[in-house]
């Protein structure tokens, strides 16, 4: 066998399918990808392209431009209180991404478990097996408001754990946690002597209330690797910049790491980044407000079509329940991209958890969302819903269409 056995054993990610299809179809609303739909604010794109301009073509240090580091450290004070020395304990990784493989590579020896709070971001269980580690799924659910409960960690703890994998407001769920959630896991990250790595990704869209750091927690910034970036906050996906924050020894092992693999961050998206932290609060301000307003839209809208939906706290997804409808997550998804064109991902994706929900980016223009929800109505009362629509009608469920599959 030519491939790897844990490479083998990986199965290919369960939104890429959906998207295949996507690409293959005209007049399609995504909501399925997670990613801004706003263009990177001007100044920043500029800022970038006068680094070349300026001949700025070069590697930098492996850390990334001190600069940089110096203007997140101070963003992650001004913003979460956080005191981090720009030399040595701040990396500039490609993307959250690195950053979540570097944590994990750095963390686990072969067989280390790590405790992952699910339904959860797709690269999760891959990146922990490809890290050699053993990836350890908390389910939370709906009733709860999909927050981790700290007891169902807690349970889950054995002599070969390492680590916490956080991520709050969290993708798929938009749930965050709570101040008092985050206190009681970092007592018990205290008792097991454990490392939390802590993707804050979404931290800046937060709707409720403030983002509280879990590194800002008592004692916890010696035992946090937070993860953070600028692909959603400053929709800059596309230019790969994020950053890990941490203790001097687990950013330095993390550095060996990067420094064989990557290099360095590139040095055009870094001369972006130095400017988003310099002057791009303003307009990510702007972009937040503008996700609250759809959020409450779709949100209400969802309901009212009778698929139940917490409003969720933070980052841009909901996550409504479609059970209503009697299909799974998949067939939802796969129907309502034939039928009526509008794409989702099934809830099963991020998790065995996820079954009985959809995720669907909100990220979109209000008219956009506006005519998703005229598609979503139609077809809820196409499939003859049990008990959902605004009809409230009871139907059979109709036969499943399943090509492709
Ligand atoms: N972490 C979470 C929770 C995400 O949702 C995403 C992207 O969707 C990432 C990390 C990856 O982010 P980046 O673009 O910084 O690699």
């Amino acid at each position: 066998m030519r491939i790897a056995r844990v490479v083998e054993a990986i199965p290919p990610s369960g939104i890429r399918r959906f998207f295949d299809i996507v690409s293959q179809m005209d007049d399609v609303i995504s909501l399925g990808v997670g990613e801004p739909d706003f263009v990177t604010p001007w100044r920043i794109r500029e800022a970038a392209i006068y680094s070349i301009e300026r001949g700025y073509t070069q590697y930098t240090s492996n850390w990334g431009l001190l600069e940089l580091r110096r203007e997140i450290a101070h963003l992650l004070d001004r913003r979460y209180g956080l005191e981090y020395r720009a030399e040595g304990e701040v990396l500039v990784t490609v993307g959250v991404s690195e950053g979540l493989d570097l944590a994990l590579r750095a963390l686990l020896n072969p067989g280390d478990e790590v405790l992952i709070p699910e339904p959860c971001y797709v690269s999760y269980r891959p990146t922990t097996l490809l890290a050699g580690g053993v990836p350890v799924p908390i389910r939370t659910d709906a009733s709860h408001g999909f927050r981790v409960r700290p007891a169902d960690l807690e349970a889950a703890v054995t002599p070969r754990t390492r680590a916490i994998l956080l991520n709050f407001p969290c993708n798929p769920t938009g749930a965050t946690l709570r101040r008092s959630e985050l206190e009681a896991i970092s007592r018990l990250a205290e008792r097991h002597d454990l490392v939390v790595v802590s993707d804050e990704i979404y931290a800046e869209l937060t709707y409720e209330g403030r983002h509280c750091s879990f590194a800002a927690l008592p004692g916890m910034q010696n035992r946090t690797i937070l993860l953070n970036g600028f692909s959603k906050a400053f929709a800059m996906t596309g230019w790969r910049m994020a950053y890990a924050a941490g203790p001097a020894d687990l950013i330095a092992a993390m550095t060996k790491i990067h420094q064989y693999t990557m290099l360095s961050a590139p040095i055009a998206s870094q001369y972006a980044a130095l400017e988003a932290c310099r002057s791009g609060e303003q307009e990510m301000e702007l972009m937040v407000a503008d996700y609250a307003r759809r959020r409450r839209l779709f949100v209400d809208g969802l309901n009212a079509l009778g698929l139940e939906c917490r409003l969720p706290e933070g980052a841009f997804y909901a996550f409504p329940c479609i059970r209503a409808t009697g299909l799974s997550s998949e067939e939802f998804a796969e129907r309502l991209l034939r039928e009526e064109r509008v794409a989702v991902v099934p809830g099963t994706a991020f998790g065995e958890g996820g079954e009985g929900h959809v995720r669907c980016s909100y990220a979109a223009g209000m008219e956009t969302l506006r005519e998703a929800l005229r598609r979503m109505e139609r077809f809820i009362q196409g499939c003859g819903s049990r008990g959902a629509g605004r009809r409230g009608a009871v139907e059979a469920p109709v036969a499943v269409v399943s090509a492709g599959r």
